[in-house]
């Protein structure tokens, strides 16, 4: 069952949509504000999401933006009025999937929610396996020898982006760029611990650095 995060603050327009969509077979959840949305899509693992753009203390092309800026590849459809043009237009860039505008039949969304998420399931392994690791992308999990190993959201995140990059170097201004929050500045220092936390747990045995080699002055590399 897709799990689908609805950004909305018109607490009219989020039921109907809420309603709809379980009546279709999805899990539903509703956010109502800017901040609520980025802090819970950065942190559970959604299908899709739906995201207005005006929206209280966070608009929907900051959302966007932040979570595409944090790796969060989650599919957004924009839902937008017809005077937003331009938005529209920026949205997309900004990493948006596509666009639905207000007013929109329920067929019509219906429609574009289940071609996103086609198109979504077709592309990047859901399950990605190294050595006796496997990353449940659906699912937010990292399993070795099938038990969930205890991973925190940014640990995961690291982990994603090194195998999305895999065989590529990573310096650490792109690890920051596609890691971390864009308000927060770790130290170099910060990002080594990170590393090395996440090494020791995925690593086959400690001091050996098989998956995450480092690349001596510049980096590093995932040869998983
Ligand atoms: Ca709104």
């Amino acid at each position: 069952m897709a799990k689908i995060l609805v950004v909305e603050d018109e607490p009219a327009i989020a039921l109907g949509l809420k309603n709809d969509l379980k009546l279709e077979g999805y899990s539903v959840e509703v956010a109502g504000d800017g901040e609520t949305a980025l802090r819970r899509a950065g942190r559970e693992a959604f299908d899709l999401i739906l995201l207005d753009l005006m929206l209280p203390r966070k608009d929907g092309l900051a959302v966007c933006r932040e979570l595409r800026h944090a790796g969060v590849r989650t599919p957004i459809i924009m839902l937008t009025a017809k005077a937003q043009e331009a938005e529209k237009v920026l949205g997309l860039e900004l990493g948006a999937d596509d666009y639905v505008t207000k007013p929109f039949s329920p067929l019509e969304l219906r429609a574009r929610v289940k071609a996103i998420l086609r198109r979504a399931s077709g592309e990047a392994p859901e399950v990605y396996r190294f050595g006796d690791i496997e990353v449940d992308f659906t699912r937010a999990e990292v399993r070795r020898a099938g038990m969930a190993m205890d991973m925190t959201p940014l640990e995961f995140k690291l982990l994603s982006t090194f195998i999305r990059r895999r065989g590529r170097l990573l310096t650490r201004e792109r690890l920051l760029d596609e890691v971390w929050r864009p308000d927060s500045s770790p130290t170099d220092r910060v990002i080594d611990n990170h590393i090395m936390n996440l090494r020791r747990k995925i690593e086959p045995a400690p001091n050996e650095s098989r998956y995450i080699v480092s690349v001596r002055g510049l980096g590093y590399r995932f040869d998983g």
